[in-house]
This record gives C-alpha cells, structure tokens and sequence, in this order.
C-alpha cells in the first residue's frame, strides 16, 4: 500500500447519485486496481435510498471486481458512524459530500453530532454557495463543526495535468520567468467552450448560469495560477496566500452575456429564462507585475467545440529589422487544456532559400505524445488520492471562495441576455482580438 495513505474509510454522502456512480466509484475502484488504496480502506455509500451491499454494487456495475467487497451501502443518517466503526478501525474518515448544495451544512452538522470529529475530513462538491451571502453562510456552518485543514473544496479544473503543469512551466523553466510580467506581455485571452447545451442539466444549469458555473470558480482559479507571483514553496498555503493576492488585485472591467437560440425550450429550463449560457469578460490585475495587460476570459455552452485554453501574447520587438512594413507576427504562447493537453510557442522563423523572408512557426509539446504510456489519473482520483493523503493544494480555502464570489457578484443576474446561434462561437462585443486557437487543432497528436 501507497505509505502516505492511512487506513482509511471513504464514506459518500448521496452515493446513489450520478457523481457517485460517473465519477467516483470508478475513480475508487481504479485506486484499488492500482494498489493506492488497498483491503485495509473500505468505501462506505449512504443515501435515503434503500439498497443492500449487494444492489450498490450492482448499482455500479462492481459486482465482479476483485475488490467488490470493500464497498458497502447504509441507509439514512442514523447509525452512519457506528456502521463505519463496525467496519473496521481506521486512522482516518474521508466524507465526500456528493449530495446537493443546500443540504452540505445541515448534513455537515448531523455528520459532526454523530461522531464524524477528529480524523475527519469533508470534501464538498461544487456549486459552493450560489453568491457571497450563501458561499459565507455556508463557511460559517462548515466551520462551527470544523476546521479549515478538515475542509476540501472541490475545483476539479485544479485536477487536470496541464492546469497543474502551469506552475511548472512557469516556476521550473528560467526561460519564460524574465517575460512574464507587463513589460513583455500584450493580452491574456481564457477561452472555455462546450461543444453541447445544457443537455439534462436544465434544472441546476438554468439557476447558475455560465459565470456562476466556469467563471468565478475555474477560470479564477486558472487565471490565479497562471498569474500569481511564486510561492515561497510548495505547501498548500503558500500557494493559496499567492492566489488570494490575485483574486484581491482583479478587477473586472466589462461583462457581456449571451444566450444560445432554443435554451428556453430546453428540458427543465424556464420558458422566459434569462440565464446567459455565454459571458465573456475584460480584466485587469491592479499590481505591478500586471497593470496594463488586458485579460479576456470567454466561456460558452453549445458553441460548436469543446475546447479550453489560454492563448498569450507577447508586445512585438522593440525595434523591426525585418518585414519593416510591419508585418512582423507577435510571439505566442499557447496554452491548450482540452481536448488537447499542449503547450505550443509561435515564433518566427526564416524560410529557407528567401531573402530573410519570414513566417512563423510552432514549437510545439503534447502531453499525450510525449509521456504515452503513461497512467493519467482521473480529475476524481487525483482530488480523493490527495484528499487521502491530507494534501489541499488543489482545493480552494474559505477566503478564496468568498473572495471570487465578491468580485464576481455585480455581474450575477444580468438581466435579458443578446442571442447567438447554437453551434457557433459567438462574436465577441469585447476589444479583443481573439486568437483562432481551431487554427491549431490537431497539433497535438494523441
Ligand atoms: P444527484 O441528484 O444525481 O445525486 C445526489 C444524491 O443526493 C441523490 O442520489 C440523493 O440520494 C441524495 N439527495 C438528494 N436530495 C437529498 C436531500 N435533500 N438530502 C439528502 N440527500 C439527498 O446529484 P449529482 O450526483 O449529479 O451531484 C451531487 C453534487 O455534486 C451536487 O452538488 C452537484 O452540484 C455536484 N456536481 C456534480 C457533477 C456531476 O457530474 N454529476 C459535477 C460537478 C459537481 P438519495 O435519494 O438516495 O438520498
């Protein structure tokens, strides 16, 4: 067994629901397949459904695992606590709050009167709260029970390989230190699409909206790690001490919403929503590195592709020996989270046999190709094996939650949103001048 893993109980609160059985089941049935956890760790699901051991794995299609066994189901609140001690002795209890938002804090308290005390830790899904009023409540609740260091708040964004490799590329590579600040930079651009609409989620969807939804939790907390100053180290609190500095230091300078043509028909929405299903946003970081570059962040539903990532341009040379009719291509730093996980830096290049005519050219590194072979873990596996392990430096703390919430608040609810064609990228009413990122689609071989 992985040394750093205590012996451990895995209880999930809602385990009939369609988070337990998607994501977290198979992220804990891979973790005992790879030997993370082993026999000593058992996984505890609860719910108001009544189901037997045996219906909860069939549930989840485990019956057959060689690992089966280790899973078992309880009913209800009453007796949670004492069933996980009639399981076994653990040395610590993992709680995955997988239930709905508005009943985290009552279900924390219940959990906290029957004994869930020490050697407990909570791990709470997303939405946290719905603006800064219920994202305070609900701090406040969790933390009449307990602590921060027992708290995990989810942003499974933070759990993808190429969100966390952003603090390598910028902290282990000399080369791009020196540029990274107003002096050399233009703009920063954050796009995040969904290929898809609402789908079957109309009913949570239509009362969150796209900002509620991607803006003030992901894509803070990705343009916090992109431009936040170096930890004094790596431990969780130094980094969120770095990403507090960017939240205090952000200012939002326009907002645009949209909505996709046909949202109100969806299934569960309302008939006269006007939830935006599309926002895009200017920011600003009020700080010495970055006053004066233009930050763009546009996320959507059903856009057509579905596609994250952050493209950076860097202020032309400061004098043009070549293509002197100015013509020159910016340099680039792309950034791709998904589908593609890459990095790729735009330069120019000479083309051969011309008289110093010159393009540009890509220098290009793709996850998938370059480590193939390699296990992945899952956004899910990676967050509960970090859970496991007490390790929070990809949850986000109690101040940044509230702190995104506030910046984000003036622009909830907007009112009556401008339309745009399901299946397309909507034109931008920002001074932006987008980069095509599909023009480097496929770069990536995987
Ligand atoms: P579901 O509605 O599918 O499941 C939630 C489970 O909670 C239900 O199976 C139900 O089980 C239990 N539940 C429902 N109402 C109550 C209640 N009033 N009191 C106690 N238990 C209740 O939701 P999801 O699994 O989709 O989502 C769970 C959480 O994860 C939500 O907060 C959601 O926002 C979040 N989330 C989900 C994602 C997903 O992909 N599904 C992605 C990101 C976040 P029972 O009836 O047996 O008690």
């Amino acid at each position: 067994m992985n040394k750093s893993i205590k012996r451990s109980a895995i209880v999930i609160m809602g385990a009939s629901g369609d988070l337990a059985q998607r994501k977290l089941i198979p992220a804990i049935t891979k973790m005992y397949e790879q030997g993370v956890i082993e026999k000593n760790c058992c996984v505890l699901g609860n719910g108001r459904t009544e189901l037997s051991n045996e219906s909860f794995r069939e549930l989840n299609n485990i019956t057959e695992n060689k690992f089966a066994g280790n899973f078992h189901y309880h009913q209800g609140l009453d007796g949670l606590y004492d069933k996980v001690q009639s399981l076994g002795q653990f040395e610590q209890i993992i709680v995955f709050m997988a239930l709905p938002p508005r009943v985290y804090g009552s279900t924390a308290e219940q959990l906290y009167n029957q004994g869930f005390k020490e050697n407990v830790r909570l791990i709470i899904e997303k939405p946290f709260g719905t603006d800064l009023k219920t994202a305070r409540e609900l701090n406040k609740k969790l933390k009449q029970f307990y602590t921060e260091k027992q708290i995990y708040r989810i942003d499974h964004y933070l759990a993808k390989e190429s969100i966390q490799n952003i603090l390598v590329f910028r902290f282990a590579n000399n080369i791009f230190y020196p540029v990274w600040n107003n002096g050399f930079i233009e703009s920063i651009q954050i796009s995040a699409f969904e290929e898809l609409g609402v789908e079957s989620r109309g009913d949570y969807f239509d009362k969150a909206g796209i900002i509620r939804d991607m803006i003030q939790n992901h894509l803070f907390q990705l343009l916090a790690l992109l431009t936040m100053e170096a930890p004094v180290s790596l431990d969780p609190e130094e980094i969120r001490i770095q990403k507090m500095a960017i939240l205090k230091a952000l200012e939002i300078k326009e907002c645009k919403i949209k909505q996709y043509e046909g949202y109100q028909s969806e299934p569960k929405v309302d008939e006269n929503s006007q939830t935006e299903t599309y926002a895009e946003m200017k920011l600003g970081i009020n700080s010495f590195r970055w006053t004066g570059v233009p930050i763009y962040i546009r996320t959507g539903k059903a856009v057509g592709e579905k596609m994250t990532s952050i493209a950076i341009t860097l202020k032309k040379v400061p004098r043009l020996l070549f293509n002197k009719e100015n013509d020159l291509k910016q340099n680039k730093i792309l950034i791709q989270i998904q589908p593609d996980s890459s990095i790729i830096i735009d330069h120019s290049t000479k083309i051969p046999g011309s008289d110093m005519e010159i393009t540009t050219t890509d220098m290009d590194f793709c996850f998938s190709s370059s480590f193939e072979g390699h296990n992945i873990p899952d956004a899910y596996q990676k967050l509960l094996q970090d859970a496991l392990r007490g390790d929070q430096t990809l949850f986000v703390s109690a101040e940044e939650t509230e702190l995104s919430w506030e910046k984000i608040e003036p622009y909830l609810d907007m009112g009556e949103p401008g339309l745009y064609r399901k299946g397309r990228v909507p034109r931008s009413d920002l001074d932006a001048d987008w980069v095509d990122m599909s023009a480097y689609a496929g770069s990536c071989q995987s």
